[in-house]
């Protein structure tokens, strides 16, 4: 099977398509990871915060497969922020994890209350990869107010910024800005986890009837659809499943061609309402808990 990648602005090479493990049970982690890697995979998307990178580690370490053949990407959570904390949130995930380095190291989120510390956090990562310990860093969940302010100060543009887009939720203004600034779009929930996963109005992306039929007219699956138009878009995509079919269906998209027209029939679904949480909500005090040590 062919499958695809893109170049960070920096020259590095990161995987079209990779592995979410968020909300993956530790259980249950180590063997979905295992079971992506066999299928194909060679990207995995943890962070700090999911409570998983363990697991993800275990997966790494038994599944035969070279450090350089994979590309690791993780999170520091909001709590770990702070210049020296973020250096040793490096050290955290990097010992749970059981690697050296790590390809792509992103700020979970920005926290607007505290920018001073967010930067602090950043300005680390630039440290980190001025090192050789990550081979790139970027961010999470940026809006162009937090982009705009982090570019003006520090020396080291994101590579990536990975942000909720789906094809009810597509966020056009910061994609156009990402792009002007030679940052990679990563799409989290790619197929639209957020509109079905919890409770909530607007419907799931999995029911839409234009999805429905684009993908009948590839005798593909919805999920299917969704991941080859953001590939089609120049999105990287990072979908999560524990389920071994799920995890095989949402790799077998590379042979999708979807006409100009599907793919503004689906550009076109956009409501323009977000599904998960406001970046500009989360505090220390709402949303901090410790990381635990490796
Ligand atoms: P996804 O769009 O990847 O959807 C995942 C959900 O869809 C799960 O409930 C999964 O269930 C189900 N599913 C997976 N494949 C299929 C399929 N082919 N058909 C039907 N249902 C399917 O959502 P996520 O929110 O998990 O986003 C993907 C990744 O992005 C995360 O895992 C994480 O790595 C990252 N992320 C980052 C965030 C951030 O703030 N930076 C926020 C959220 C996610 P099951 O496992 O039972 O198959």
């Amino acid at each position: 099977m062919s499958t695809s990648s893109f170049l960070l602005n920096n020259g590095v090479e990161i995987p079209s398509l990779g592995f979410g493990v968020f909300q993956s049970a530790p259980e249950e982690t180590a063997a979905a990871v295992t079971e992506a890697l066999r299928v194909g995979y060679r990207h995995i998307d943890t962070a700090a915060a999911y409570g998983n990178e363990r697991e993800v580690g275990q997966a790494i370490s038994t599944s035969g497969l070279s450090r350089e053949e994979l590309f690791i990407e993780t999170k520091v959570w909001i709590s770990d922020y702070g210049y020296d904390e973020t250096l040793h949130a490096f050290d955290k995930s990097a010992g749970k994890l059981g690697v050296e380095y790590l390809d792509l190291v992103i700020l979970h989120q920005p926290l607007p209350t505290n920018f001073r510390k967010t930067l602090a956090a950043y300005a680390a990562l630039e440290k980190l990869y001025a090192d050789g310990k990550v081979r790139a860093i970027g961010v999470s969940n940026f809006m162009p107010e937090h982009l705009q302010h982090l570019i003006n100060v520090t020396n080291v543009v994101p590579t990536a910024n990975q942000i909720e887009i789906h094809p009810y939720f597509q966020q056009k203004d910061l994609l156009a800005l990402d792009t002007d600034h030679g940052i990679l779009n990563q799409a989290w929930s790619p197929i639209g986890g957020i509109t079905f996963y919890y409770e909530g109005d607007g419907g799931s992306t999995l029911d839409d009837p234009t999805i429905g039929a684009i993908a009948q007219a590839h005798g593909k699956t919805p999920a299917q659809v969704m991941l080859a138009w953001h590939l089609a878009r120049g999105r990287s995509v990072i979908p999560k499943s524990v389920k071994a079919q799920r995890i095989a269906e949402n790799f077998d998209v590379f042979d999708i061609n979807l006409t100009p027209d599907e793919l503004s029939r689906m550009d076109d679904l956009d409501k323009g309402v977000r599904r998960g949480p406001e970046p500009v909500s989360l505090t220390l005090e709402s949303h901090g808990m410790p990381i635990p040590e490796a």
